[in-house]
């Protein structure tokens, strides 16, 4: 029977610096002059739409004082829209819009050159020796699809992107619901028995587990979730081979 491993990355295959001290630091500094360039654009139009209508529809506090801004003509829409977003960062909510936005500046910078992906030491050495050894490899994390295969084709270790079979990010459920690793085996055409989660967050692991997937805890230096509860440990993406091993 195929076995599959479903890799969760910041913390898990990729420190978590790069992504808060280049990765969205980066998205930050650029979206500015990124949605402004590209609001008229009909082929970035959507995502930033999306998050318009999200804008839209939430009644936060910070949201409704900026729309009240934009109504009485003190900013326009625009600066209004990104504004919001820049809210939105800051209180790192986990919208699918931002996530959207945020891995298309990324593109931007990767092909400028600008961003390349330092994952862990041997996170390349791992997945192309898994991918040898006829093991399923699947993404599920937070960031966007899009973001996530950027990310491993411009990685540090060259393009790792083809090792991967699946890619799963919110946009099939919440990290740490269980219905969302269902609906992953699902896709995965497998039993979640034969799937082995990894993640750094504890959380995630214990939505996994919920619906029979087995689960290895990521504890890195610089990872902030440190509680692996009942989950197995992993120091280093080495250790997933004797788990995957031993598990028949
Ligand atoms: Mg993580």
């Amino acid at each position: 029977m195929t076995q599959h491993l479903l890799l969760d990355i910041e913390g898990t295959t990729c420190p978590i610096t790069f992504v808060s001290e280049i990765l969205f630091p980066y998205a930050k500094r650029e979206l500015s002059a990124y949605v402004t360039e590209n609001v008229h654009n009909s082929g970035q139009n959507r995502s930033i739409q999306e998050a318009r209508r999200e804008w839209e529809r939430d009644q936060s506090l910070e949201s409704l004082r900026l729309k009240k801004q934009v109504s009485e003509q003190q900013i326009n829409e625009v600066e209004g829209l990104i504004q919001y977003l820049k809210h939105l960062i800051s209180i790192d909510k986990k919208s699918t819009a931002l996530k959207d936005l945020q891995g298309q500046i990324w593109e931007y910078g990767y092909k400028k050159g600008e961003l390349k992906a330092a994952l862990f030491p041997e996170t390349a050495d791992c997945l192309q020796h898994w991918n040898q050894q006829g093991i399923n490899l699947s993404v599920y994390s937070s960031g966007s699809i899009h973001a996530q295969q950027l990310l491993y084709r411009h990685s540090c270790s060259g393009n790792l992107e083809g090792l991967f079979s699946h890619w799963f990010d919110t946009h099939t459920g919440p990290k740490k619901s269980a219905e969302s690793y269902a609906i992953i085996a699902k896709c995965l055409n497998s039993s979640p028995k034969s799937i082995w989660f990894v993640s750094d967050n504890g959380e995630e692991c214990d939505a996994a587990r919920e619906t029979g997937m087995n689960t290895l805890f990521s504890l890195r230096d610089g990872n902030p979730d440190r509680n692996p509860r009942d989950h197995q440990v992993i120091h280093s993406l080495h250790e997933v081979n004797a788990h995957l091993t031993t598990k028949k």
